[in-house]
């Protein structure tokens, strides 16, 4: 393949730069632009092993460097690989990578070295989104996912499936290609429990999902409740700044107004909403109508409830909406007499907490119910869990061609039938692990990669 180069390292200022060249002919493109003193070649180099010299560009000197060398299969992307490590200002790294491709090597594209090595064999799609996770991993349970990825945990599993598939397959075909021959005839209940395997193992791939993106994303809660119950000042409490708009007049939230916070390792990606109430200002009720829809797309709803005061009708209305949902009731005011009823509220949202957002009172007592809410301690990553929407969808669709040729069996319908929705769920997982993923797929993976990875 023809040879790449690029700058791994952040284009910003820093105490070393890397420019990585890969392909058949890099370490000959290294012998032209480094001289180590003792007049070592990179082709006569191991792999695995460094040089000290110097970089030049027309024999002019322009940096003292190191080099190292991997030899295909043994390097990030299984070909030749040479890395020059030089000073890290962006003038000298950039001059060095002009000089490399001056001397014959072509500029890579994003992600190109680990779409070589997707290529090569050295990993599979998933592994390569993985190399991605980590990049971007910005907290230990991330980190911890991302590396259970790219040690192939999701692979595996897949492969697992996919040869159990290939195995059903096999024996539908022979049985219905060959009815002379004496294959035995294959059992519908067999066949039931091996797809009934297949299923759950389908399953537990994307149980861990919601969890792992809420850590990618952060977690989307929406502040609720009728105006005045201290929603906006709960909001400023939380982001730690006057940001909301609060005032003793009913309804000047109007919008919605965002914030990330964090906590622990979790992040909040905050709405404060309008105040949900009934109303006859045009402008207002807009406001409403989009605290409603946002309600629904939520990842966490905290309502909140002005505990200096009983229930009234609108709080009751917000309260018939939140049933069923991922929530915290917060009984605010905790600094007044409390009149509001703890254990009304207590039967349609089961955790509550009561907290002065004034008085800055009880807002650990929040920030641990939230974590309690989305502990991961009965998610084993190590299991294998997708981590991205492409990955869940693929698993998604193989699903589903798996539950209808369930059903399909269990209605009697023809092996033919039930054949080609095995293969079409065996299409899915392919293209999941990149085995038989089209260009635009595999191109769209690797597009969200810098040019230097
Ligand atoms: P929102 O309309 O729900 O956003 O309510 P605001 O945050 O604007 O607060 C309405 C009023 O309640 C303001 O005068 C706040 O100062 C007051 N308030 C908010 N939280 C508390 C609290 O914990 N204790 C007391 N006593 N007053 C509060």
């Amino acid at each position: 393949m023809s040879v790449i180069a690029g700058i791994s390292t952040p284009n910003a200022p820093g105490g070393i730069a890397v420019i990585r060249i890969s392909g058949d002919s890099a370490l000959e493109i290294a012998d032209r632009v480094f001289k180590a003193p003792n007049g070592k070649k990179a082709v006569d180099m191991k792999g695995y092993t460094c040089a000290y010299g110097h970089v030049y560009d027309d024999g002019q000197l322009i940096d003292e460097c190191i080099l190292t060398v991997f030899k295909a299969p043994h390097s990030y992307t299984g070909e030749d690989v040479a890395e020059i490590s030089c000073h890290g200002g962006l003038f000298v790294t950039k001059k060095i990578l002009r000089a490399v491709l001056k001397n014959g090597a072509e500029p890579s594209g994003a992600g190109e070295f680990t779409k070589r090595a997707f290529i090569n064999g050295k990993l599979d799609l998933t592994q390569a989104d993985a190399v991605m996770d980590i990049i971007s991993a910005k907290g230990d349970t991330e980190l911890k996912m991302a590396e259970s990825l790219r040690k192939g945990t999701v692979f595996n599993k897949i492969t697992s499936v996919r040869e159990k598939l290939v195995k059903i397959l096999g024996d539908l075909s022979a049985w219905a290609d060959y009815p002379e021959e004496d294959i035995p005839e294959v059992e519908p209940d067999v066949l039931q429990s091996e797809l009934n395997d297949v299923k759950s193992e389908l399953e537990s791939l994307i149980k861990g999902y919601d969890y792992g993106r809420i850590l990618r994303n952060g977690i989307n809660t929406v502040i609720v409740g009728r105006p005045n119950v201290g929603k906006s000042t709960l909001f400023n409490c939380l982001s730690g700044f006057e940001r909301s708009i609060v005032t003793d007049i009913a309804g000047t939230t109007r919008d919605v107004v965002e914030e990330s916070v964090k906590i622990g390792e979790l992040v909040l990606r905050l709405s404060d909403t309008a105040g949900i109430r009934e109303t006859s200002d045009i402008i207002e009720g807009i406001g409403v109508d989009i605290a409603f829809r946002k309600l629904d797309e939520a990842d966490l709803i905290i309502a909140v409830f002005d505990g200096s005061c009983p229930l009234c009708e609108d709080d009751f209305k917000i309260l018939e909406k939140l049933q069923n949902k991922r929530c915290i009731a917060v009984i605010n005011k905790s600094d007044r007499e409390i009149l509001s009823d703890e254990q009304i509220i207590n039967k349609y949202i089961e955790n509550t907490v009561m907290i002065s957002a004034k008085n800055n009172d009880g807002i650990e007592k929040l920030q641990s119910a939230v974590e309690n809410i989305f502990e991961a301690s009965e998610i084993n990553f190590d299991n294998g869990t997708v981590s991205n929407e492409r990955q869940k969808k693929c698993v998604d669709t193989a699903l589903l061609q798996i539950n209808e040729s369930i059903s399909a069996l269990e209605s009697g319908v023809m092996l033919d039938a039930v054949t080609v929705l095995i293969d079409e769920a065996l299409q899915s997982l392919l293209e999941l692990t990149g085995e038989k993923a089209s260009e635009t797929v595999v191109n769209e993976v690797f597009s969200r990669f810098c040019v230097g990875k």
